[in-house]
């Protein structure tokens, strides 16, 4: 009988995945996430979906990015603040839904993987991977190895402390780099700045301050709005910084930026340039390349392929 391997990538407001023949994606679908169902509404919705994507062909193994805290010695999700769960054994539940070996690991560690085995990472042995989207996260490969830690927790570079008296972080934390560059942040800059500027287009493109996301800062600032500009400007000015930090402890040959913000390009690399040109050393400055993602949003599911065929080699 033909089998499949089939990847998924659980994210707080959708589950994509892909189901792949010889190494070839035959199917697709994304389906919502149903998290105020709970964990085991959400578990039966993906072991649908995987079965789904399989169409009838024996699932070989199932590799699924999660958006938490993972304890991978049991298959649990410790903690997810996006999906609300604690302590779920997502490896056991979904190996009994759908009877096939499931592998899993944090989805940014995923997305990651991702870009190695089919973005611009491939062949990259010393490697960052940074998404910036509603939180910062990354996987780190050194040596062509991924980082963990023995609670498999490292590469949690979003709660880099750049500022101590700067805005306070989801973690607890003051000045954390996710609490002064990921969209979450630019979304809260722009909503004061619009209120501070009652010129700037801010006002005119959001129908309610309250509508006004980073998406929205983005286009205005892209419209030749100066505040809005400033706002981007100052973000990806952290971010720079904060990739100039990582860029002097790891030594990467390249840094690869995925996750919504990455979507701005030149708006982001340019001001992300700039300081590590300025608070990196030579040596190190030399040699990386820093880079957006060219798989966009497909880096999760393409990671989850692989780490379900890397799962069935052991
Ligand atoms: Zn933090």
């Amino acid at each position: 009988m033909e089998t499949v391997l089939v990847g998924i990538d659980l994210g707080g407001t959708n589950a994509q995945g892909a189901a792949a023949l010889d190494g070839k994606i035959i199917r697709q679908e994304k389906i919502p996430t149903r998290s105020q169902l709970g964990a085991e509404a959400v578990l039966d919705d993906l072991a649908r979906l995987a079965l789904e994507l399989a169409g009838g062909r024996k699932i070989a193994a199932l590799g699924l990015g999660v958006p938490g805290l993972l304890d991978l010695e049991r298959g649990l999700c410790v903690f997810s603040g996006n999906l609300g769960w604690d302590n779920v054994p997502v490896k056991a539940k979904l190996e009994e839904k759908t009877g096939a070996p499931v592998f899993m690991d944090n989805d940014v560690r995923v997305a990651a993987a991702g870009e190695l085995a089919r973005g611009l990472a491939q062949g990259c042995k010393d490697f960052i991977y940074l998404t910036v989207g509603t939180g910062i996260g990354s996987g780190i490969f050194i040596d062509g190895h991924l980082l963990r830690g023995p609670r498999w927790s490292a590469g949690e570079v979003g709660h880099m402390v750049l500022d101590p008296q700067g805005p306070d972080c989801t973690c607890g934390s003051k000045g954390c780099l996710e609490a002064l560059a990921s969209a979450t942040a630019i979304a809260r800059e722009g909503r004061a700045a619009a209120a501070a500027n009652p010129d700037s287009i801010l006002n005119t493109l959001a129908a309610d301050p309250r509508d006004i996301d980073a998406a929205l800062v983005f286009e205005a600032a892209a419209a030749g709005d100066a505040v809005a500009a400033r706002v981007v400007e100052t973000a990806m000015t952290w971010l720079g910084i904060g990739v100039a930090n990582l860029v002097n402890i790891f030594n990467p040959r390249l840094v690869v930026i995925g996750g919504g913000v990455s979507l701005a390009g030149e708006r982001l690399l340019a001001p992300v340039r700039t300081q590590v040109e300025r608070y990196s050393m030579p040596v190190q400055r030399e040699t990386v390349s820093i880079r957006t993602s060219a798989l966009g949003d497909a880096a999760g599911v393409a990671g989850a392929l692989e780490l379900a065929r890397r799962g069935l080699e052991g």
